[in-house]
C-alpha cells in the first residue's frame, strides 16, 4: 500500500482577510451610529424611526481583476454603499485609498444623507471607494482600475438612482473615465451620472473649488459670530489636494487671510508671516505633492501643523486627525472641518470643554455636494450656468444652512455638529414618516 505525501500548495490563499483600517483606529461606522443614537435619544425619535435611519438601503462590494503594466493581474476590492433614499436618488464621493474599508464608506453614506438634507438638496446619502494606493499605479493603470470599478458598479448607479463624485484621490479626469465607461454600456452619452466632470463634459463652473468656496463662506460667518475680522485672520490647512489648495488660494486672494501653515501627506511648512501659497500650489500641481517645496518657509512635522498657532485650523485631508492625544493642545479659536470626520467624538468632548468653535464636517464641506446638485440640474437641463451664478446660488444655500445650525444650536444650548445632525435627521425621519411604508 502506498502512502500519498502531502501535496504542497503552489498557491497562497488569495482572499485577505476583512480589513478594519489600520491598527488603533476608531470604527468609523460605530462612530457615525453613535452620533445617530445621541441625536435622536435627543429628539425623542421613535425605536423604528431609528432603525430604519441605522440601516442602509444597500451595499455592493465588488472585487475586480485589473492587468498590470508589467503583465500581472491584480485584484482590488471596491464598494457602493447606498444609505437612504427617501429624498432622492443616491449622492457622494467615490475614494481611492489604501485605507478605505467598507465601514468607513458606509459611514461616510450616513454623513451624505444628513449632508444633503441639512442643505436642502434632493438627494440621499451614498459613498463608494476601492482599496488601492494610487501613487504606485501608473495612469494607465488607475484608468483600468477605474473602468473596470465602474463597470462593476454600472447596476446600481445613474442619474436617478445614486451619483457618485469626487473624494479623494479621484480628480475630474476620473469621473470623466467613469461618466465614460458608463455611457458605453448604455449606447449614449449620459452626463449626469457623475459630478465633479472637466467642464467640457458636462462638468459645471465653480465645482472644483465649491468644497472649500463653501467651507470659507461659513468660516467666514463664524468669525463675524465671534467678533473676528477675517482679513488678516490666520489659517492652518492640513491637506493641500482640492479642497486644501483652494481654500488657500480662496483666503489668501479674496478674503486677505493669511495661510500661517499647510502640508499634505509628506511634508509641513508654516511661516507666521503668512505662506505664499500661489507658489505652493503650482509646486503642488506641478509635483503631486508639497514635498520639495523651497519658498520662504520653515519645514513642521506633520503633528506640530495642528498645533500651530492660528485663528483657524481647516483638517481637509483624512478622517480621525484631532483626537484626544492633539486635542489639548490645538490652539485653533475655529475648527473648520473641511474633511470627513477628521474629529474623534473624544477630541469633541475637548474642544467643546476648551470652547473651540467646531464647524463639523456636514456643514462645513456641504459646498461640494452642492455644487455637484447644480451639475446635475444642469446636466439633466443640458442648459449651463456662469460661475457668478454657482457662486451667488452656493452662497445662499451655505449662509442659509449655517443660520439654520447656528440657531438651532443656541435654542438646544448645543454645540454645531449636534445642532447640524438635528436638522439633517430630522429631515430625513419627516420624509420617511410622510412617505409611509411599502407595501
Ligand atoms: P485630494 O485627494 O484632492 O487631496 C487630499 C490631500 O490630503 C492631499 O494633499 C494629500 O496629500 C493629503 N493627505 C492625505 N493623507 C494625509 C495625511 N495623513 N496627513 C496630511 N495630509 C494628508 O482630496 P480632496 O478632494 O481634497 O478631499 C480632502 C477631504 O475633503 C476628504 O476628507 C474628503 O472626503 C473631503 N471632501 C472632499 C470634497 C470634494 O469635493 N473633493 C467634498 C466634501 C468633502
Amino acid at each position: 500500500m502506498s502512502t500519498t505525501s502531502p501535496v504542497r500548495s503552489r498557491l497562497s490563499n488569495p482572499v485577505p482577510a476583512e480589513w478594519h483600517g489600520p491598527p488603533g483606529t476608531i470604527d468609523p461606522l460605530d462612530m457615525a451610529t453613535e452620533q445617530l443614537r445621541a441625536v435622536a435619544e435627543r429628539m425623542g425619535l421613535e425605536q423604528n424611526t431609528f432603525n430604519m435611519l441605522a440601516h442602509f438601503e444597500r451595499t455592493l462590494k465588488v472585487a475586480f481583476p485589473v492587468r498590470m503594466d508589467d503583465g500581472t493581474i491584480r485584484i482590488f476590492e471596491g464598494y457602493r454603499v447606498l444609505h437612504n433614499t427617501n429624498r432622492g436618488p443616491g449622492k457622494g464621493g467615490i475614494r481611492f485609498h489604501h485605507d478605505v474599508t467598507l465601514n468607513e464608506v458606509s459611514a461616510m453614506a450616513m454623513l451624505m444623507t444628513w449632508k444633503c438634507a441639512l442643505v436642502d438638496i434632493p438627494f440621499g446619502g451614498a459613498k463608494g471607494g476601492v482599496r488601492c494606493d494610487v501613487s504606485a499605479m501608473s495612469r494607465n493603470e488607475l484608468e483600468r482600475l477605474t473602468r473596470r470599478y465602474t463597470f462593476e458598479i454600472s447596476p446600481v448607479i445613474g442619474p436617478e438612482i445614486d451619483i457618485p463624485a469626487p473624494d479623494l484621490n479621484t480628480s475630474e479626469q476620473i469621473m470623466a473615465w467613469m461618466m465614460d465607461t458608463y455611457s458605453m454600456g448604455r449606447g449614449r452619452t449620459v452626463l449626469g451620472v457623475v459630478t465633479g466632470k472637466p467642464i467640457t463634459l458636462g462638468g459645471s463652473h465653480g465645482r472644483r473649488q465649491s468644497t472649500a468656496r463653501g467651507c470659507l463662506v461659513v468660516i467666514l460667518m463664524a468669525l463675524e459670530k465671534l467678533g473676528m475680522s477675517p482679513a488678516g485672520a490666520r489659517l492652518v490647512i492640513q491637506g493641500f489636494g482640492n479642497v486644501g489648495m483652494n481654500a488657500a488660494l480662496i483666503a489668501a486672494r479674496e478674503y486677505g487671510m493669511s495661510v500661517v501653515g499647510a502640508g499634505d501627506h509628506k511634508t509641513s511648512f508654516c511661516n507666521p508671516r503668512g505662506l505664499d501659497v500661489a507658489a505652493m500650489a503650482e509646486h503642488a500641481q506641478r509635483h503631486g505633492s508639497l514635498e520639495g517645496f523651497t519658498g520662504d518657509a520653515e519645514s513642521v512635522t506633520a503633528d506640530e501643523l495642528l498645533l500651530l498657532d492660528c485663528d483657524v485650523l481647516v483638517p481637509a485631508a483624512i478622517a480621525e486627525q484631532i483626537t484626544v492625544i492633539n486635542a489639548g493642545r490645538v490652539s485653533a479659536r475655529v475648527i473648520a472641518e473641511a474633511a470627513n470626520g477628521p474629529t474623534t467624538p473624544e477630541a469633541d468632548a475637548v474642544l467643546n470643554d476648551r470652547g473651540i468653535l467646531v464647524l463639523p464636517d456636514i456643514l462645513a464641506n456641504a459646498g461640494g455636494v452642492t455644487v455637484s446638485y447644480f451639475e446635475w440640474v444642469q446636466d439633466l437641463q443640458s442648459f449651463f450656468w456662469s460661475e457668478e451664478q454657482v457662486n451667488n446660488q452656493l452662497r445662499a444655500i451655505m449662509s442659509n444652512a449655517f443660520d439654520r445650525v447656528w440657531s438651532l444650536a443656541e435654542k438646544e444650548k448645543c454645540d454645531l455638529r449636534t445642532a447640524a445632525l438635528m436638522l439633517g435627521v430630522n429631515t430625513i425621519a419627516r420624509a420617511a414618516e410622510l412617505r409611509g411604508l411599502y407595501p
